[in-house]
Parts: C-alpha cells; sequence; structure tokens
C-alpha cells in the first residue's frame, strides 16, 4: 500500500509577521528577557525550533502581547528559527521545518564547536548562552499529524516531576537514552545530564502544525509551565481538570535509510503493533516491531533519507 504524504491538513493558523520581535532586549535577535528583581528561577520559553511549528509562536507572542511578567526569577522568551518561519509557503507547509539541517538535533559540543556552518548551526550558537542560563526550559512544538498531544523529555526524575505536575498534555514519551538521533535543545549543555544543577527541559508536541487547538494548547502550556515555578500566577479556574496520565518509553528512533522507506499501511501515530511484526520496508531492511503494544511515534510524513522515520516505544 502506498504512502500519500500529500493529504494536506486545514490550515486553520497560518504564520504571521513577527519582525516586530525581532529587536528582543537581550542583543539577540527574537530573545526577550524580563527580570523580577527578586530571586527565583530562570524559566525560558522557546518558540520555533522548528521553523512551521507555528503553534510556539502564538504561545511567544501571547506571553509578549499580554506583558506577561515574572514575580520572582527570569522570564525568557524566544523564538528560535525565524528564518526557516519566514520560509513558509502555504502550498508546502510542510517544507519549512528546516532549511539545513534540523535545529533540534545540533545542541552537542561536537555539532556547536565543529567546523559546519549552516543556518541552523549559526542560530544554534547564537541562542547557546539564552539556552545554557535557563534553570527550566519549555520548547514548544507539534507534529505533522493530527494526533493527540504529548510531552518529550530525557528519562530524569526533576522532568517527569514537573511534566506530571502540569498535567495537560496528559501523555509523556520518556526517553532513557536520547533520542538516538542526535541532541536536542532540551539536552544542551547540564540539561542533558542526571546528575547537577540543571533543572526541568521539557518539549511539548501541541497537536498538528496548523491547528487552532494546537496553537490554543501550546499558550496554555506555556502559561502553565511558567507558573509551575512561581513566576506568575494562575487562577485555578485556568488548571487542567485531572487527566489519567499515559507514558511511553522510546525503545528506537529508526532514521530512513532508502527512498524506498514505505510504511506497510498509513501511520499517523499511537498505532500498536505485536512483536515482531511488520511496521515499514526500508529499502531490503524490514522495521519490526520491538515488543508487543510496540507503539509507533511521530511516523515520518514524507521519507527523507537521514532524517527520522519513525520512533519506536512501547507504554511504561
Ligand atoms: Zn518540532
Amino acid at each position: 500500500m502506498t504512502q500519500q504524504p500529500d493529504d494536506l491538513p486545514p490550515l486553520e493558523v497560518l504564520p504571521r509577521d513577527i519582525s516586530a520581535y525581532a529587536k528582543g532586549n537581550t542583543g539577540i535577535p527574537y530573545v526577550h528577557r524580563f527580570e523580577s528583581g527578586r530571586p527565583g528561577p530562570h524559566v525560558l520559553v522557546n518558540a520555533l525550533t522548528h521553523g512551521n511549528e507555528i503553534c510556539g509562536m502564538v504561545a511567544a507572542t501571547h506571553l509578549l502581547d499580554t506583558g506577561v511578567r515574572p514575580e520572582i526569577g527570569t522570564l525568557t522568551v524566544s523564538f528560535a528559527h525565524v528564518e526557516a518561519y519566514n520560509a513558509f509557503d502555504a502550498k508546502a507547509p510542510h517544507e519549512n521545518r528546516q532549511l539545513v539541517h534540523n535545529l533540534n538535533r545540533v545542541w552537542s559540543d561536537e555539532w556547536l564547536n565543529g567546523p559546519e556552518d549552516s543556518p541552523e548551526l549559526r542560530r544554534a550558537r547564537e541562542l547557546r548562552p539564552v539556552v545554557a542560563a535557563a534553570d527550566h526550559i519549555l520548547d514548544i512544538h507539534s507534529t505533522s499529524q493530527p494526533v493527540d498531544p504529548f510531552w518529550v523529555y530525557p528519562a530524569f526524575a526533576r522532568n517527569a516531576e514537573v511534566a506530571l505536575a502540569i498535567g495537560r498534555p496528559s501523555i509523556h514519551l520518556v526517553m532513557p537514552k536520547g533520542l538516538g538521533s542526535g541532541t536536542p535543545l532540551i539536552q544542551h549543555g547540564r540539561h542533558g545530564e542526571e546528575a547537577g544543577t540543571a533543572g526541568a527541559a521539557l518539549v511539548a508536541e501541541c497537536g498538528q502544525h496548523f491547528l487552532q487547538s494546537a496553537a490554543d494548547l501550546a499558550t496554555q502550556v506555556a502559561l502553565d509551565f511558567v507558573a509551575h515555578f512561581g513566576l506568575i500566577r494562575r487562577d485555578a479556574a485556568s488548571r487542567p481538570k485531572p487527566a489519567p496520565q499515559r507514558r511511553f518509553e522510546l525503545m528506537h528512533t529508526r532514521m530512513v535509510k532508502t527512498p524506498e522507506f514505505r510504511f506497510v499501511r498509513p501511520l499517523v501515530g499511537f498505532e500498536t503493533f505485536a512483536k515482531d511484526e511488520l511496521i515499514a520496508i526500508d529499502g531490503d531492511e524490514e522495521v519490526r516491531a520491538l515488543c508487543d503494544e510496540c507503539t509507533v511515534l511521530m511516523p515520518t510524513r514524507l521519507p527523507i533519507v537521514g532524517r527520522e522515520g519513525v520512533y519506536l516505544a512501547r507504554p511504561i
């Protein structure tokens, strides 16, 4: 069965001109910092690590436009990959996720200190002190397929504690061994280490890129995250009703190795397979379920050699 990568979703939310936010107040374009003058944690809310994940833009502009200011500690709001964001084309709305490199895989010393150059590496090097300075990081993302929103984070107790306390999204993808395909922003430096002084660093996948519901959730999660650390107060009515939490553990990130990569049937995410059941074919290799209830997450919409094909997880 062939995939249908061109079944485009409705574009309920479109990018808007964000050049008014370029100046910021830190000397780094598109980075805004507010210091309360009182002791407290430094919280970073980051949007647009991927250029077409516009729910983060909606959340970040909400924080800035409504004048959210910390009562304690420091709040930083950043728009990461504005160059990719500005390359949006409604006729090809998945194309501007990245320009050259995946900005969410280059946060290792190896890449940041390395010899290569690209728009993503230039921006990561520029944002490096912003990410390094934060105690707690929320990195806002969205998915190509319209699936339930979920958290993604390294399997450190400090991350789980915060994600479970916030409780929305109610699904958690926990990474015991990282992504296996590079270093994401939330694992930069001390945030990638189990021991030490780092606080929580979480990705929120808020739903399908262009849905209003993703933009709404991103805004609520950003406010929840900032409130969780006491920087702002939220009234009880804005708190989500406690929902049962579902957790998955990432077992394997399957990269696309050949142009022939295809799933055995169309997948959007959260489908489950029995142990050894065939999930995808990649040239002459088979991708099979690693365990019973093997759950696929973020199956690629359009396989590209060298990029992630699918995440294989198991319920925990
Ligand atoms: Zn993303």
